[in-house]
């Protein structure tokens, strides 16, 4: 039996509904592209998710990773060869107490602010309208107008490769525009601790409905895409402008390479217009990365990772300037 094999009895032995073979990440990928997943885990709990981190570290030639909704990933086409843990609705506390609230890593982010609205707490009203998970969002440092989540967060729960929880404090979290420590670290976000602050609901409430409303008119919404799939660059915003003005005054608004489009609507966004492959998109992320260099000297790089059948990650550019 080989290690795959062990892993995939050992996690139906310990926790059989919680698992899924063969399953095809283009169900509930974003882009609704990616063959599929040998193992899909859904832990139930977080003391689920640390017993099925004991299992699958035991055996280190397979592939292992996390997602939560997979709303900023490309799944490769060849799918992926080794276990995905899936993190959602089953791990979705939220409790608030005075400013702060408590959240594990699934709960959901339209939700998150939601409710802080409803609790009349302010802080994080950027995040409205992103979609994802918690977990996601903090190991991307998500957020809109230039804010970040990190910035409202206090402590962190993590589980490290043994399966064993770690609390890491705000102190300890050097952040930056769309980086955060747990990008390149094998832990995972448990949950965490936000700070937030006292507010007039009805300001609270205003001011999320208007950032709704932007997002609206700006964003691709009835066809699957991952977001902005290149992320702003200052010195590039200042000169020339966002990565959509940039891609839009090289011409490329519209182009189309298969079943995938750079959209008509905001030319940072790549739709999937019903049969588009990753390989379709890598291709279209390198010709916007190319014709945006070559006319203006700006190299934009990816916010999108690219998830590969052998369970390597990279800014989707690394690859796409492979092809
Ligand atoms: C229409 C649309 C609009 C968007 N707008 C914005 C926006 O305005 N601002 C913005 O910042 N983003 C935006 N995004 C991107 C995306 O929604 C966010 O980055 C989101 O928070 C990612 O959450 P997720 O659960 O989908 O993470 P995933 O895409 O599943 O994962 C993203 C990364 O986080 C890691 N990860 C996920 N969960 C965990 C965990 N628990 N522990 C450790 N690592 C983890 C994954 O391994 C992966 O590398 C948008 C996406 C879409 C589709």
């Amino acid at each position: 039996m080989n290690s795959l094999q062990n892993i995939t009895q050992l996690l139906l032995a310990e926790m059989p509904t919680a698992i899924t073979l063969r399953c095809p990440l283009s169900i509930f990928s974003y882009w609704k592209i990616g063959g599929e997943a040998s193992v899909l885990v859904e832990p139930k709990s977080i003391q689920q998710l640390q017993q099925a981190i004991k299992i699958i570290n035991q055996f280190s030639d397979v592939p292992s990773m996390i997602v939560g909704d997979s709303s900023n990933l490309l799944f490769s086409d060849k799918g992926y060869h080794g276990v995905i843990i899936k993190i959602g609705n089953h791990l979705s506390k939220i409790e608030f107490s005075g400013d702060q609230v408590y959240c594990e890593a699934g709960v959901w982010v339209p939700e998150l602010a939601y409710r802080s609205y409803r609790n009349a707490l302010s802080g994080i009203e950027h995040i409205c309208g992103i979609p994802g998970r918690l977990g996601g969002l903090i190991y991307m440092n998500g957020g809109s107008n230039r804010r970040g989540i990190l910035e409202n967060v206090e402590s962190v729960q993590l589980v490290n490769t043994q399966g064993e929880l770690e609390t890491i404090e705000a102190k300890d979290l050097v952040h930056s525009y769309r980086t955060s420590p747990f990008q390149g670290d094998e832990r995972i976000i448990a949950a965490a601790t936000l700070k937030l602050n006292r507010a007039d609901r009805a300001t609270v409430r205003n001011d999320m409905r208007n950032i709704l409303s932007s997002r609206r008119k700006k964003f691709p919404r009835k066809l699957p895409n991952c977001g902005s799939v290149f992320l702003s660059n200052p010195k590039m915003y200042d000169i020339i402008g966002p990565p959509g003005f940039a891609i839009e005054k090289v011409g490329l608004k519209g182009t189309r390479l298969g079943g995938a489009q750079i959209s008509e609507l905001h030319a940072n966004f790549i739709v999937n217009l019903g049969s588009a492959t990753s390989q379709e998109v890598l291709h279209l992320i390198a010709l916007a990365r190319k014709t945006v260099y070559d006319k203006t000297g700006f190299k934009m790089d990816c916010e999108v990772r690219y998830i590969a059948e052998n369970g390597v990650i990279t800014q989707a550019h690394v690859i796409a300037d492979k092809l």
